[in-house]
């Protein structure tokens, strides 16, 4: 087929203006500039104007671009390949994989690509289908074990309708590039099989079955779990001024939460960011395996000093990734941090095309997006039965913290859960500091229905009772007020409070996250009798410091019952419930 081809027109950073000399083009290909030296830089065609005009974005920087470089287009959109070998991999958006070039430098020399997946690795294949087998896109065609699990091997989703297969390997050892088999359609064409292909990142890979997301996903901490959860297949906002935590708590829900495959789409916030992520996720164990936990992880990143357009090619890139792994009837969890990048790299190519802008200079179409990116989360179930998940989690940096701005409320629109990381408590430092109020989750929590009520009651009236003490000091409320106050504030910095540094505080397990509630729930509904704030005060002191120390205790220490002990006999103390006794 002969390719389209075009000059370059005009170029304004990233945004490239070319007119098409050959051929035509269709809106989302791939393009190559090629520059008077001979490099290629990939681009893609973002829109296409009449009299053969289109532009395009460009992926790399476009310094040594001149208007009158010849352009290649190439009919085909921007795709992904998968198939075994992904997990581990640590690529730029546009899945070069950043570290094997990264063993040379932080960044990729300009026009350079590299197979993403090892073509020269042979992985031990085992058939699932034998000669004239019916098949169709997405059957089943064998496996090859890749570090923790069994890795399906696919008839291409691309492919419509029904084939036959006309040849199948023997079990043996392959590269993802050798064929595997062959399938015939009713014309009588066949398709050559490999253990991987490729699909276009932009499109969502069609749901087998679509279900509801009604499972929680332990994800180890605790006020998520307990007050803010997300399920398996649900989706999750959260925003944040700089500085309160939205990295930390991504690392912490990337190390413990209980998914099978974990993704990361690193488009970093401060410059040096995103290459921390890539240095220490490979030195990192899985609490689960004790292995790496790049076994089952796979980062794509954009370091800031990376073109805008690179940095929304990365989070389509790694949702396609997780789409396919759910496919595979996996749990997966897809991290976005921050997706504010993203949306501002739309913002800075819709403001170079000149386009009507909306609120906040973001082009009128943002929330559309949005919504569209976090719709490809969800729970699917398989041929078979079998099903997998993908959750989708991203941050969202607002400037000045300001929640009202429109990716911010969009990205809230399109999620199932609303994280809002609050200045004032990152600045008490108490972490993590999602809104105790604001904050909301229309997924089902490891706790009781009535149990989270219990608890966002409390931390209501802690709340009101805090803002009296402001207006009329201490004491202006009844000693009774006083102590429901320090039942709020010790839930808060007992149980929702959370050291993400500590090998223990740091992840809570659904088994412990029980104990802990009901040790909450016995001291808060603990009637107590004493007298004075200063009294109460100093009560309450006690207990939470026992319990802060039992939190530091591994659960097969032999203090950890001690100290549940000492902790029971401190509430009961002072207590009705021992005068009764
Ligand atoms: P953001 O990504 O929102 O800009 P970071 O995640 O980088 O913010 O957090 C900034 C700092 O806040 C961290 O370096 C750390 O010192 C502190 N911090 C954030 N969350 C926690 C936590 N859960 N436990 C302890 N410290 C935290
Ligand atoms: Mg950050």
């Amino acid at each position: 087929m002969q390719k389209s081809t075009g000059k370059v027109t005009s170029v304004s950073e990233s945004l490239v203006g070319a007119k098409i000399l050959e051929g035509a083009v269709m809106n989302g290909e791939v393009a190559y500039i090629v520059l008077e030296d001979e490099k290629r830089l990939k681009a893609e065609v973002i829109d296409v104007k009449e009299e053969g005009n289109v532009f395009l974005q460009v992926f790399e920087d476009t310094r040594w671009m001149k208007v009158g470089d010849a352009v290649e287009f190439t009919g085909l959109p921007l795709t992904v390949k998968l198939g075994p070998g992904i997990l581990g991999l640590v690529t730029d958006g546009l899945q070069n994989p950043l570290y094997e070039l990264g063993k040379i430098e932080w960044f990729l020399e300009r026009g350079l690509e590299v197979d993403p997946l090892d073509t020269t690795k042979k992985w031990p294949f085992t058939p699932k289908i034998s000669l004239g087998d019916k098949v169709t896109g997405g059957s089943v065609i064998g496996s090859v074990p890749e570090k923790l699990f069994e890795h399906k091997i696919f008839v291409p989703f691309s492919l419509r309708g029904e084939y036959t297969v006309e040849k199948v390997m023997n079990a043996g050892e392959y590269t993802v590039d050798d064929c595997i088999g062959v399938i015939v359609d009713d014309a009588g064409n066949t398709t050559e099989l490999t253990m991987a292909f490729e699909w276009p990142v932009k499109i969502p890979m069609p749901f087998h079955q679509r279900s509801v997301p009604e499972t929680p996903m332990p994800t180890g901490i605790r006020i998520l779990d307990a007050l803010f959860p997300i399920a398996y297949g649900g989706s999750a906002c959260n925003p944040g001024p700089f500085g309160a935590g939205k990295t930390v708590l991504q690392h912490s829900l990337a190390r413990h939460s209980q998914a099978d495959v974990v993704i990361i789409a690193a488009c970093g916030e401060r410059a040096g960011e995103a290459v921390e992520v890539f240095k220490d996720f490979p030195k990192l164990t899985d609490p689960r395996t004790g292995k790496s936990l790049m076994d089952r992880t796979y980062i794509v990143g954009n370091t800031s000093s990376m073109p805008v357009a690179a940095r929304e090619a990365s989070v389509y890139m790694a949702t396609t990734v997780g789409e396919y792994f759910r496919k595979q009837g996996l749990n997966v969890l897809m991290l976005a941090d921050s997706t504010s990048r993203w949306a501002q790299a739309l913002r800075e190519t819709s403001g170079r095309k000149e386009e009507i802008p909306g609120p906040e200079a973001f082009p009128m179409y943002i929330s559309t997006l949005i919504s569209a990116l976090y719709d490809r989360a969800g729970v699917e179930i398989l041929e078979g039965g079998l099903t997998g998940s993908l959750s989708i989690i991203g941050t969202v940096s607002p400037a000045g913290g300001n929640f009202d701005e429109p990716v911010t409320q969009a990205t809230l629109l399109s999620t199932g859960a609303f994280w809002g990381l609050s200045r004032a408590l990152s600045d008490a430092r108490k972490y993590p500091a999602i809104d105790r109020i604001d904050s909301n989750s229309k997924y089902p929590s490891l706790l009781e229905h009535e149990e989270v009520t219990y608890l966002l009651e409390l931390l209501r009236d802690g709340q009101t009772i805090a803002s009296n003490i402001i207006l009329m000091g201490e004491k202006g409320i009844t000693d009774d007020s006083y102590i429901r106050y320090q039942k709020a504030e010790l839930l808060d910095a007992v149980f929702l409070q959370q050291n993400s540094f500590h090998e223990v505080d740091g992840v809570t397990t659904p088994k412990r996250l029980r104990l802990m509630f009901n040790m909450v729930k016995d001291i808060i509904d603990t009637p107590i009798e004493i007298k004075g704030k200063q009294e109460i005060r100093s009560h309450f002191n006690f207990i939470r410091q026992a319990f802060l120390d039992w939190n530091y205790l591994k659960p097969d220490d032999k203090e950890f019952e001690k100290q549940k002990n000492k902790l029971v006999n401190l509430v009961k103390l002072r207590s009705h419930v021992e005068e009764n006794i």
